[in-house]
């Protein structure tokens, strides 16, 4: 299962206490993690396989786009920090778009992400989720 992680940089520290809380999720063979360019790095240096693609402000986003558009990412996990401004909003906001046209489970905060990866692990041990 093939999973990108973005944060934007005031959510970075965030986003690596959050991988290393779901650290047993995240290791698992099955799961494949794919992010923008700085956050992968962040994610590497945490200990994480991770394929890296473009930093986001430079089409990062635009790419993990693509991959969910053609069925191969199957979560997004976007920490964004709604209080900076971003020059690739517009980027952003297709990539929001893409998932919601693909039906692909996105969280854009903390709280959302770990409902998700929870929701996952309990599909995965064939407990119903509530
Ligand atoms: P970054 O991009 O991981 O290269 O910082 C994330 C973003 O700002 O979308």
């Amino acid at each position: 299962m093939e999973i990108a992680i973005i944060a934007h940089d005031g959510k970075k520290v965030e986003m690596v206490k959050f991988l290393e809380e779901f650290k047993d999720f995240f290791l698992q063979d099955h799961i494949k993690l794919i992010a923008t360019g700085t956050t992968g790095n962040k994610v590497e240096n945490a200990g994480f396989k991770v394929q890296r693609y473009l930093s986001g402000p430079i089409g990062g986003d635009a790419q993990i786009a693509g991959r969910v558009a053609e069925g191969k990412c199957k979560m997004v996990l976007f920490f964004r920090d709604p209080l900076e401004k971003h020059p690739h909003e517009p980027d952003v906001l297709m990539l929001l778009r893409i998932c919601d046209v693909h039906n692909v489970p996105l969280a854009s905060n903390p709280a959302s992400a770990k409902l998700l990866i929870k929701g996952v692990s309990l599909v995965n041990t064939e407990i119903k989720p509530i």
